[in-house]
């Protein structure tokens, strides 16, 4: 792809507190497919960050068609693939353990926003919950479908899902894509129970891999990534949104995953290696530091 999109999205006022006050922070490459340049602007007020000028939704499409992005293959191949399977194993089990830890029942109805290949739905169904998935690409949908029998649901789908009738809602790595922040996170409001737990994993921006990789971090990953949030940041987010944060919990594979990528895209010698040693030290310094590691779960309550 050379064209730049026609169609991109400039935002003038903050998405978390509504300051207009909007400064540069940092121009990051579109490493994984286009090479594009995309800037990501801070807000003065809250300190959240977004990238400025990304594809709409209609032209974002072309940049999540890298391989690198269907995380989803089943081959194993390599060591570096076979400790993503390995780690996809434990981290599967880890999200079934804090579904079962906040939710207020021991089953119930789940929904998973950006359900994937549908791995988590199909553990979640295992222990017996009720699940729907709802997932915007075609051939991730195919998956679940072929290799778990599921059904999972377009986009468009979370709109017409009738007001509190889920217990869980989760969402792995998928708010940060998502064009309309403020109108899903008002929706995840509606369709909770009075008692509904809302689980939302995060890349963290205060993280200590983020301060060290600064532009080069895998985890800004624009334009795929449209907003960049700290532990702060989402608070008050959420808090707008009438739900109470109750926990914080670390993603500790993250630290290791994506100083692995943020290596490669500094194209380090022997950048896996390397990345899995600078990984180990920023897990190791966030587990005196839980907020500072690379990713986190927020676990939300409703007022
Ligand atoms: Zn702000």
């Amino acid at each position: 792809m050379t064209d730049k999109p026609m169609n991109t999205i400039n935002t003038k006022v903050c998405p978390v507190c509504g300051s207009s006050e909007l400064i540069p922070f940092l121009s990051c490459e579109d490493f994984l497919t286009t090479k594009e340049v995309f800037n990501i602007c801070k807000c003065k007020s809250c300190n959240f960050a977004l990238t400025q000028d990304f594809p709409a939704e209609d032209e974002i499409g072309p940049y999540y068609d890298a391989p690198a992005y269907i995380s989803h293959s089943d081959s194993h191949k390599g060591i570096i693939n076979s400790l993503y399977h390995l780690a996809r194993k434990i981290a599967l089990r880890s999200k079934s353990k804090i579904v079962t830890c906040h939710a207020s029942k021991k089953t119930g109805m789940l929904l998973d926003i950006g359900s994937g290949t549908g791995y988590f739905l199909n553990k979640m169904k295992s222990k017996k919950w009720i699940v729907t998935g709802i997932e915007k690409s075609d051939a991730a949908r195919k998956y679940a479908k072929q290799k778990f029998g599921m059904d999972c649901q377009n986009s468009e789908y979370l709109y017409d899902i009738p007001a509190k009738t889920k217990d869980i809602v989760t969402m792995w790595h998928v708010l940060e894509h998502l064009e309309h922040l403020n109108k899903v996170m008002e929706h995840l409001h509606t369709i909770l129970k009075d008692d509904g737990v809302a689980i939302i994993a995060l890349p963290n921006k205060d993280s200590f891999d983020a301060g060290y990789y600064k532009e080069y971090w895998a985890a800004y990953d624009v334009p795929r990534h449209l907003w960049h949030f700290s532990p702060a940041d989402f608070k008050y987010l959420a808090d707008r949104h009438h739900f109470e944060l109750q926990e914080i919990r670390p993603m500790n594979f993250d630290s290791f995953y994506i100083s692995l990528l943020s290596e490669q895209n500094k194209g380090t010698f022997m950048a896996s290696l390397v990345g899995l040693v600078k990984g180990g030290i920023f897990f190791l310094r966030s587990l005196a530091n839980k907020k500072r590691c690379s990713s986190l779960i927020y676990i939300l309550k409703k007022k």
